[in-house]
């Protein structure tokens, strides 16, 4: 085997865990291999359709307390990139004032003194005249909330992995993993790779992979829309008018949903957290559902009175594990094997989290809190799991 093709670190997976992490250890000056199935900044896996969401807001505190550091990473991609990535317009989060996520989200902002404001209905009509909320939800507004560019984020991660010398090689599929004694062989179409430190962010095509690593275990894959509904008095969806925002779950159906100002495209986004529609991602034909669309359509109808008619949609897969937690860890087994997996909500995190995999392959532990997150947990009944952000009725029991 060519010794060109050993490096000390290899990815597998160039979406937007991979390349944060290869821009994180490209950073520090070690070689590092990425090698990605498709065409780089490709839209067949979870990290495109323009933006998203990025908060500090969140129901649970190790988020909000992670975020602190993902927004610095994000900033120093910014400055490496010399690229504007966070629009921090502001979000807001509403729903039944008895909801549980959301009164946790108010506790944890409190406890971590992450400046909200808590409003009644009416006085978020008052403020956010765009929305129509029923009389007993309750909303809150971050100021810093807002949404990543995430196109922007995807070419700067690109650009600037390259600048600091990351070999880069799309269209060309891993096949094959093959744990060693000491680091992995990854095996394509074109080629035979080794590498002393392996990392794995393979997204909603990451179950095939896991069994060749020996992990009895798969991630549910669930389809993803974004819909962009024209709106009547467009100036009042611009950003600085329009924040993020997010629906927090109820028993109607209606919750779950999440939505953008207008950016680039014309209109605004909305998009279901969970659809409901599961996938085999080797069948994917990236078509949207039209249950989904029907549900989106109905939110908007009732608390956007605004919007008009659906003028595009677009899809987008992600995986959940059942307790919808990232996986931020290292094999049980070959600890030359680190891995992440981000639940459906782990964009805003890309940044933070390519350090933590850095730190993972090359000094064997992260300094970051990342309890609840390792793989070990679908394993082992004694490694700490956290309570479970949202199980879904519907999905696939596992
Ligand atoms: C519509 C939608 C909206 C979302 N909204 C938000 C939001 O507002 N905020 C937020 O924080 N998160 C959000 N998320 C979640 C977030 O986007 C994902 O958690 C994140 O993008 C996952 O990144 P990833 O690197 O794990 O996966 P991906 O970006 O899909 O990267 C995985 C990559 O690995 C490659 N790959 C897989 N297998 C192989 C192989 N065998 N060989 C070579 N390459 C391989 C794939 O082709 C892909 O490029 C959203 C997701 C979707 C789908």
């Amino acid at each position: 085997m060519s010794s060109s093709n050993h490096t000390p670190v290899l990815i597998v997976g160039g979406g937007g865990m991979g390349l944060s992490a290869a821009w994180r250890v490209a950073k520090r000056g070690v070689n590092v291999r990425v090698l990605e199935q498709f065409k780089f900044l490709h839209t067949r896996g979870s990290s495109h359709t323009e933006h998203r969401i990025i908060r500090r807001t969140y129901n649970d505190d190790i988020y909000s307390r992670l975020m602190v550091d993902a927004y610095h990473y994000w900033e120093e991609l910014e400055h490496d990139s010399g690229t504007k990535l966070m629009h921090l317009v502001g979000g807001v989060d509403f729903g039944p004032d008895n909801d549980p996520t959301l009164n946790d989200l108010i506790h944890v902002s409190h406890e971590l003194n992450i400046p909200i404001d808590v409003m009644t209905a009416a006085e978020a009509k008052q403020r956010f005249p765009q929305f129509n909320l029923p009389a007993n939800f309750l909303m809150t507004y971050c100021a810093l909330n807002g949404f990543l560019a995430v196109d922007d984020c995807m070419k700067a991660k690109l650009e600037t992995a390259r600048k600091f010398g990351a070999v880069l090689q799309d269209e060309e599929p891993v096949l094959e993993i093959i744990p060693l004694a000491h680091g992995a062989e990854v095996r394509t179409a074109k080629a035979t790779y080794t590498c002393d430190k392996l990392i794995v962010t393979a997204g909603p095509y990451v179950n095939k992979l896991l069994k060749q690593m020996g992990l009895d275990f798969s991630y549910t894959i669930e389809l993803n829309q974004a819909h962009w509904f024209k709106v009547n008095n467009p100036e009042l969806f611009q950003p600085g008018r329009f924040p993020v925002f997010i629906v927090r779950y109820d028993e109607s159906g209606i919750g779950g949903m999440y939505g953008f100002p207008t950016f680039r495209n014309p209109g605004i986004k909305v998009s279901v957290h969970h659809s409901n529609n599961y996938l085999d991602i080797d069948k994917y034909d990236m078509q949207p559902r039209q249950n989904t669309i029907e549900r989106v359509t109905a939110f908007m109808r009732e608390f956007i009175p605004d919007a008009g008619e659906m003028i595009n949609v677009g899809t987008c897969p992600y995986d959940f594990p059942n307790d919808e937690h990232f996986t931020i860890s290292l094999h049980p087994q070959h600890k030359d094997i680190a891995l992440a997996n981000m639940a459906g909500h782990g964009y805003k995190f890309a940044s933070v989290v390519g350090e933590a995999l850095a730190e993972l392959a090359l000094d064997g532990k992260s300094h970051f809190d990342l309890t609840g997150f390792d793989i070990n947990r679908f394993f082992d009944p004694s490694v700490p799991r956290r309570p479970a952000i949202h199980v879904d009725i519907l999905r696939p029991k596992d």
